[in-house]
């Protein structure tokens, strides 16, 4: 009954978004993920076109020349982008789409659907993330650094969502974003045929008061 829209997540690297949107996609049939294309190598057991579609420098810019990204950014150095195709494929099979992006991707895509709902998730502490950070044991010091000074930069932007949760225990946040889900669904404005429904209602309504009334 509800149109589907796009539902970006954003967080630090560290922040548990990834974590997040897996435990979503697995509770929910609601909703769907966007695989994103990136040209950072694969992590150890990164498997390709399921965490990303790896793609090389040469053939993401290609597609950047091509218009195929609903959004693209640099982050940490490397070209991250969604294609336009990815989200109507989710969309179209009824879902609403998870988007795991930064928040440069997020403004982007604020901007092309405005029926987008955007999550922050903040890490409870600098203690906290730096902990999440170090161990993960896939990323070196430099990479480290570099992901740390990008969550000071991401910060600056957290103004721009509409919603922001603590991630500090994984079900409370579950059931936070959750509920920001089930509240978007039911928005007004996002209603499906909703003039045909309630003409339907209507109707209906009538001709029970009509056959009530000469009971
Ligand atoms: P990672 O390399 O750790 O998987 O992701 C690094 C950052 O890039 C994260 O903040 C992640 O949300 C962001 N990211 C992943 N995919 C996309 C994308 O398609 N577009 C944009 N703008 N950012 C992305």
């Amino acid at each position: 009954m509800t149109r589907p829209f796009p539902l970006v997540l954003s967080a630090p690297s560290g922040g548990g978004k990834t974590t997040v949107a897996r435990a979503l996609l697995a509770r929910r049939d609601d909703v769907g993920y966007s695989v994103s294309c990136t040209t950072r190598p694969p992590r150890a057991g990164e498997v390709d076109g399921e965490a990303y579609h790896f793609l090389t420098t040469e053939d993401f810019e290609a597609e950047i020349a091509a218009g195929s990204f609903a959004e693209f950014a640099q982050v940490h150095g490397r070209w991250y982008g969604t294609r336009a195709a990815e989200l109507r494929r989710v969309m179209a099979g009824g879902r609403h789409v998870i988007l795991d992006i930064d928040v440069q991707g997020a403004e982007q895509i604020a901007a092309a659907f405005p029926d987008a709902v955007l999550v922050f998730l903040l890490p409870p502490s600098g203690e906290t993330l730096l902990a999440r950070l170090t161990g993960r044991n896939t990323d070196d010091r430099a990479a480290i650094l570099r992901r740390m000074r990008n969550a000071l930069e991401e910060l600056r932007h957290v103004t721009r969502y509409h919603y922001v949760v603590v991630n500090d225990d994984l079900e409370q946040t579950l059931r936070r974003v959750g509920a920001i889900l089930d509240a978007e669904v039911v928005r007004h404005a996002r209603h499906e045929a909703l003039d045909d429904r309630l003409a339907g209602l209507m109707s209906d309504l009538e001709q029970r008061l009509r056959a009530f009334a000469h009971s």
